[in-house]
């Protein structure tokens, strides 16, 4: 009982303090992690960036071949010719592209990847996709023909003057958009290449949106950390600037503060339940290393070079009558309950902040501190009538008593060898009795 009232800090309010505290320090983290993800998601679009610019050259330099009107499949690339002529052979440029993207990105987040020729002196205005899907053909019919589609996809994303710019990116990444027909939400990565200030093609990289949330969600696995894509308290809410975009459009991330009360709650819980466990352990150990087994009193041993320092208190030395009679009548095991019996009664009759100690086999001494001289007397008789007042082991076990109290300046030990003496007394005197010693009226 005693070692459960010491798990002083059970309370709800320390409790409360831990789970801020974890709380308060995962939002922190949470919160510095966004700059690291922005600086991931930058690097991964980057990347992509510039695999695809590695395509220019390759344009430039390409042979051609002569092919007829119509529609054509060369190494899974599918190719609309326009008009009979000469035609650029960038499949496996088209599929290097593909496959040096895969380095940067799932394959299950690449739409599409094509390459669309404007029209205009020999050009002939083909164009090639990385797959060829049933809409591209349709679209090919009714746009592309309008040769001044691409001239207004590039204004849009200001792509028209940069290859004027020494330090002007040439490259777009594009708001998510939902592609017509498909209804496929993609965001494109738009790349125009000029030849001679004239606008000759424009490569275009769709990237499906679930890439961005598969950014997000593996950063947060692998960081531990509980970022999500959804929106949630705007006060939780922050936007990463993604790269290469025109008026600097952003991903829309938030801590999911339901997760992260979650997690502090069980993290708190469990430390709590640590701390305490730990705790129970230390306290086990400590009752292991100072109190006697038998009788739960302070060793003596343990106690002896501490009572040193104890100051103006009083003394009782409690020994049991007659005891060798006990075991030699009834046995050790006997004598050994009877022990036990009469140490929980003194126990019952002392308070808690009491010392009692086991000083010999069958002898005790209890210190009290600060107990009036009365008092002490009246103390001492109450437990010296509670042993005798009822039978152990159905006999009549009684106890004698000597008592002293501590004197200005004496050493604890002298004042114990007074108690002995007047315990001795009480032997001597019949038994069953409290003897205090004479020093004590002067105390
Ligand atoms: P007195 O009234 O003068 O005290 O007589 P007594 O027989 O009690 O004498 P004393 O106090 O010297 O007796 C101590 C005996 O207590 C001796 C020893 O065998 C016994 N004893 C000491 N420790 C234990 C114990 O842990 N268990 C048991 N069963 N007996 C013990
Ligand atoms: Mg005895
Ligand atoms: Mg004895």
């Amino acid at each position: 009982m005693n070692d459960i009232k010491k798990l002083w800090f059970l309370k709800p309010w320390l409790f409360s303090v831990l789970f801020l505290g974890i709380y308060s320090s995962l939002f922190y983290y949470n919160v510095l992690s966004i700059g690291i993800l922005e600086k991931k998601i930058n690097i991964k679009y980057q990347d992509i960036v510039d695999i695809t610019k590695r395509f220019h050259g390759y344009y430039i330099n390409s042979n051609t071949v002569t092919i007829e009107e119509g529609i054509h499949n060369f190494n899974n690339v599918g190719i609309i010719v326009n008009k009979t002529g000469e035609v650029k052979v960038l499949s496996p440029a088209i599929n290097l592209l593909s496959q040096s993207l895969l380095k940067a990105i799932d394959k299950k987040y690449i739409w599409t990847i094509a390459v669309i020729e404007k029209l205009h002196d020999k050009n002939t205005g083909n164009s090639y996709f990385l797959p060829l899907r049933d809409i591209y053909v349709k679209f090919n019919d009714k746009t592309l023909h309008d040769s001044l589609m691409l001239d207004r996809i590039v204004k849009l994303e200001g792509l028209d003057k940069t290859y004027k710019g020494f330090h002007n990116d040439d490259i777009r990444i594009t708001e998510v958009y939902t592609e017509d027909s498909s209804n496929e939400r993609v965001h494109s990565v738009i790349y125009p290449i000029y030849l001679k200030s004239k606008l000759v093609s424009v490569i275009i990289v769709d990237i499906k949106e679930g890439w961005n949330e598969s950014l997000v969600t593996d950063f947060s696995d692998k960081r531990w950390v509980f970022i999500t894509r959804d929106k949630g308290f705007d006060w939780a809410t922050f936007n990463i600037k993604v790269p290469y975009t025109l008026n600097a459009p952003s991903l829309m991330v938030s801590i999911d503060i339901f997760k992260l009360l979650s997690v502090s709650f069980y993290i708190s819980s469990a430390i709590y339940l640590f701390s305490i466990f730990l705790y129970c352990f230390y306290l086990k150990i400590n009752n292991i290393r100072c109190n006697d087994r038998m009788t739960g009193f302070f060793r003596r041993d343990f106690i002896e070079s501490k009572l040193n320092r104890v100051e103006g208190a009083s003394f009782l030395i409690i020994d049991i009558d007659h005891f060798k009679q006990v075991n030699d009548n009834h046995g050790h095991d006997v004598g050994d309950r009877v022990i036990q019996v009469v140490t929980q009664r003194i126990k019952e009759s002392i308070r808690e902040n009491d010392i009692a100690i086991r000083w010999g086999g069958e002898e005790f001494v209890i210190v009290f501190y600060h107990m009036k001289h009365d008092f002490f007397h009246q103390k001492a008789e109450m437990i010296r009538e509670r042993i005798e007042s009822e039978r152990i082991e159905n006999m009549h076990i009684t106890i004698s008593i000597g008592g002293s109290k501590q004197q200005y300046s004496e050493l604890a030990f002298d004042a114990i060898k007074r108690a002995d003496m007047a315990l001795y007394q009480s032997k001597n005197t019949g038994r069953n009795r409290v003897t205090l010693d004479k020093n004590e009226d002067n105390a």
